[in-house]
């Protein structure tokens, strides 16, 4: 057995696991999952299976850092094109905004 690299307990197993990014299922793959602490490890492999999976369904590269900007009194946040396209947002869309945490806003299209 292999000692699980979060808790250091000797209890890590061999499971097949699905991956989802974004809401969508990239397989099911090969890890290793602590019965300890919970945690799952993909191997090497596996990650590459997964960034293969996430290029071939449009998932890859959808992530974006940004500012937020000022428009009036009101702050915004700019989207990047890949994003727009990959969900198809368009102008005056409705959506909800809340905050999930105070470092989390979630913007849920209508
Ligand atoms: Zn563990």
């Amino acid at each position: 057995m292999t000692k699980c690299y979060i808790c250091g307990k000797w209890e890590l197993k061999a499971i097949v696991k699905p991956y989802v990014l974004y809401g969508e299922s990239l397989g099911d793959f090969e890890a290793e999952q602590c019965s300890k602490c919970g945690e799952v490890f993909y191997n090497e492999e596996a990650s590459r299976k997964m960034t293969d999976s996430a290029k071939k369904k449009g998932l890859w590269g959808l992530n974006a850092e940004g500012k937020i900007g000022q428009s009036g009194t009101t702050l915004d946040v700019r989207l990047p094109k890949r994003i727009i396209d990959f969900m198809d947002i368009k102008k005056g869309k409705p959506v909800k905004i809340y905050p999930e945490s105070r470092s989390r806003i979630v913007i849920e299209l209508g």
